[in-house]
């Protein structure tokens, strides 16, 4: 058992171990070198969701007369506000975390660990000053950040990380995402709401190409990308043009000579602008011209037999491409390798179902162990409560199995244990059942008929 625990990182893993380790009675210190909260505050799910309720609600308010209410003047995004609430709700969940360190009487020292032996670790405090913090117990829970692609290297203002693409105060006219994985698709439908046209490229044969992802939700989210609507806002003659051809028949802008009257009815009628996407190919390479982005698209490594089609590259127009790939371990300069815990090929910590690392009384959690465990705020945080309680004591082990998983996309995707295909490839016999959302009577209430729900039993 130990009795003084070091917690690298203060993610959704890293706290709440810390906490569950006081509350167990280790005298715990936890080492941050940005903020607490970690990707999930700061840079993943609490700020994506910010945008996400203005995109939806954005979304919502263009449809407002099917629902009855008559809007006046349009609706538009205003950026600096929305950058501001999320920024207001990001710092009142730092305070909270803060509020819970201090009442588990818990040090928390604000810097860079570095490790120099098992039960060593050197803090780099952000004053300049050095730390020694020995202990008898360590959990890391450093994390992840944003995977570069090489011909695309990420410079904040053309080129978007996820973590930029959560900072824009401007939306750009169009934004192509490379990566149409979870990241990628719920950025789509959010600039698509807030006013973006967006193009996406998969180098797999679907949206979402997870193995935990059912099929059959990857193509409602692709039919529902090519529905969409996308309501412009207008000034901008170009734009409105183009928009023009979207427009139903009647409402074809040349019948009206007044510019208000033609802004109206883009305000009311919105138009149709699906989200483009492109699977199996991929981004190879850009060149910018004039402030503008032109990306040459060529076909993916990962096609068994591609077409001569397949095989002609495809030039695409952009202001911004925001590139969602992957993820990679925080582990860089971290001493790793002087405390002798392993990683695999791509930098991944292997960590067992009991988090432990092979090293003594040295535990991992969260989404430093990659993509082969599942990297999501709640896994991190219940490999954090297990970390915690075995390093006093417990022989506590995580179940995959049963990690509910969602994707906020528009319509939302959640699942829970096996798909059917995960069940085949297991050899187990099942049977799926569906029940479509546009028979039932809520959706319909709701305006929200896309999607179904699907029992694999
Ligand atoms: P992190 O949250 O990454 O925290 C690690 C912390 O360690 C960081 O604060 C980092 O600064 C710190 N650190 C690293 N190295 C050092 C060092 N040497 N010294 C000191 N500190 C260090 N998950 C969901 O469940 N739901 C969602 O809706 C969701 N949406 C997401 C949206 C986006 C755009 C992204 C990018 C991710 C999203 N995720 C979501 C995933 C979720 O954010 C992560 O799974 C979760 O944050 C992992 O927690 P963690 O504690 O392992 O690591």
């Amino acid at each position: 058992m130990a009795k003084k625990i070091t917690v690298l990182g203060a993610g959704p893993g890293g706290y709440v171990a810390a906490i569950r380790a006081a509350q167990l009675g280790a005298e715990v210190t936890i080492i941050e070198r940005e903020n607490v909260g970690g990707t999930c505050l700061n840079w993943g799910c609490i700020p994506s969701k910010v945008m996400k309720t203005t995109a939806e609600l954005l979304d919502k308010f263009h449809r407002s007369s099917e629902f009855g209410i008559t809007v006046r003047d349009g609706a538009t995004p205003n950026m600096k506000a929305l950058m501001r609430r999320k920024q207001t709700i990001i710092q009142d969940q730092i305070k909270a975390i803060f509020t819970l360190l201090e009442h588990h009487k818990i040090q928390y020292l604000h810097g860079v660990g570095r490790l120099e032996g098992p039960h060593l670790c050197v803090v780099k405090l952000i004053d300049g000053s050095t730390v020694e913090l020995p202990s008898d117990g360590l959990i890391l829970a450093s994390g992840s950040e944003p995977l570069e692609l090489s011909a695309f290297p990420f410079d904040g203002k053309h080129i978007l990380s996820s973590n930029d693409a959560l900072e824009l105060v401007e939306i750009p006219d169009t934004l192509l995402i490379v990566g149409g994985g979870v990241i990628g698709c719920e950025f789509a439908f959010i600039f698509s709401a807030l006013g973006s046209r967006v193009t996406l490229v998969e180098g797999l044969s679907r949206l979402l190409p997870l193995p935990s992802v059912d099929e059959g939700c990857s193509k409602v989210i692709q039919r529902e990308m090519k529905k969409r609507k996308r309501y412009v806002e207008f000034g901008d003659m170009e734009d409105m043009i183009k928009v023009n051809k979207d427009l139903p028949k009647k409402l074809q802008l040349k019948y009206f000579k007044d510019l208000k009257i033609k802004q109206i009815i883009l305000s009311i009628v919105g138009a149709k602008r699906k989200i483009e996407f492109m699977v199996n190919k991929m981004a190879e390479k850009v060149e910018r011209i004039d402030e503008r982005l032109h990306v040459t698209l060529g076909p993916s490594q990962f096609m068994a037999r591609p077409s001569k089609k397949d095989l002609k590259p495809l030039t695409l127009e952009a202001a911004k491409i925001l590139v969602c790939i992957g993820r990679q371990a925080s582990t860089a300069g971290m001493g790793l390798e002087k405390i002798g815990v392993k990683v695999d090929n791509a930098g991944w910590i292997a960590a067992d179902e009991h988090m432990e690392t092979g090293v003594p009384r040295v535990y991992a959690v969260g989404d430093v162990l990659g993509p082969s465990k599942v990297m999501l705020a709640h896994v991190a945080t219940r490999e954090g409560l297990i970390a915690a309680a075995n390093l006093m004591g417990s022989r506590e082990r995580m179940d995959y199995a049963v990690v509910p998983n969602v994707i906020f996309t528009t319509p939302e995707v959640a699942n829970v244990g096996l798909t059917a295909a995960q069940a085949k490839e297991q050899d187990i016999s099942v049977r799926s059942d569906r029940v479509l959302f546009r028979n039932l009577g809520k959706p319909h209430v709701l305006g929200e008929i896309a999607g179904e729900t699907k029992i694999i039993s």
